[in-house]
């Protein structure tokens, strides 16, 4: 349930409604918009009644209840769109990002060259798997804490901060000590355990909606992560499965003006993974900014038919920057939609 505190509320009114709230066994999300302060209050529904007595407290003017399952998630327990700063980045804040880099951290040299090109690109963030969730137990495992070493290398040589997949929640606290983002792959989206293991770090996660998941079960994803406590999710559409085979994944378009409806987290398109072919890359990506995406996350790799994992959809570093100027040019000329679809 949500409490609409009224514009002239107190800190010390909106401080006995938090008290109260957790009297009743509820956690607490507080949101101090710039016109007033709403409080969410999440827990189990059999005590609902009790929370409804609130309304008496002084300084409360109303409350609603969240009809959506997920409900930190939903538009309807925030004002505005969550903004989530990494560095000097601000993803979600009207500016489109572009996290960019290898699909596996591979060696100290194609790591460093990877970093050099993706930061005189002009990308935001640089990415790159040192755990690699693989469908073949022979392929490529990622090169593990070597390849989290060598990612924070390429932070201290580029400037640039780090995303990184984390796919055991054993290994979250090491990860954390790496990365600037964390990533939750596709396959990981309802591994809960995971979920609520990042729910209790520190660092920003970006999620990616599984090949069979609907965009309402990657809100509730969204919401393990929120209720255990880390208001700072990005969501990313990487495409779902089809019956389609002439692209690896089908690039779900429609799911960015969606979840832009729905909640008020940062959406981005990954179209790497989504159509696995370098090829499509590019006009997946203008797509993306079209269709008011925060931002994108590509595949670019120093020398892509060598790559260990996923050469096929990674941008060469020419192909990179022929992107990138093209993005900046059209992002000049697009109207950002952030306004909520009604
Ligand atoms: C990746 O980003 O390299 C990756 C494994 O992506 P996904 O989880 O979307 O398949
Ligand atoms: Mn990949």
């Amino acid at each position: 349930m949500i409490i609409v505190m009224k514009r002239s509320a107190t800190d010390q009114q909106i401080d006995a409604v938090v008290q109260w709230i957790e009297s009743l066994g509820y956690k607490v999300h507080l949101s101090r918009g710039t016109e007033r302060t709403i409080i969410g209050a999440v827990g189990d529904q059999r005590g609902k009644e009790n929370l409804r007595l609130v309304e008496s407290l002084p300084g409360v003017e109303k409350t609603v209840p969240i009809l959506k399952p997920y409900k930190l998630a939903s538009r309807e327990s925030k004002e505005g769109n969550t903004v989530i700063r990494v560095k000097d980045v601000q993803i979600g804040g009207g500016t489109f990002v572009v996290m960019a880099g290898p699909c596996a951290v591979e060696s100290d040299e194609q790591m460093m060259e990877s970093a050099y090109v993706v930061k005189k690109g002009g990308a935001d963030i640089l990415r790159g798997g040192a755990f690699k969730p693989r469908t073949s137990p022979y392929s490529f495992q990622g090169m593990e804490e070597e390849g989290l070493k060598l990612l924070k290398r390429a932070r201290e040589k580029s400037g640039l901060p780090i995303i990184t997949e984390v796919v055991n929640p054993a290994d979250v606290d090491l990860v954390e000590e790496y990365a600037d983002v964390f990533q939750i792959g596709a396959r990981n989206i309802q591994n809960f355990a995971l979920l609520k293991e990042v729910g209790r770090a520190k660092k920003p996660v970006l999620i990616k909606r599984g090949m069979m998941t609907t965009i309402e079960e990657l809100l509730m994803s969204a919401e393990y992560i929120l209720s255990s406590g880390n208001s700072e999710v990005i969501l990313c559409e990487r495409g779902i499965r089809t019956f389609e085979t002439a692209t690896r994944n089908t690039l779900d378009i429609s799911a960015v003006p969606v979840l832009k409806e729905l909640t008020h987290l940062p959406v981005i398109v990954d179209p790497s993974h989504a159509s696995g072919n370098w090829k499509y890359v590019r006009p997946l990506a203008k797509c993306a900014l079209a269709v008011g995406a925060d931002g994108i996350m590509i595949e670019v790799h120093p020398d892509p038919e060598k790559a260990f994992s996923d050469g096929k959809q990674s941008l060469k570093p020419e192909k990179f920057y022929e992107l990138m100027e093209e993005l900046r040019l059209m992002e000049k000329f697009i109207m950002k939609e952030t306004v909520v679809v009604q």
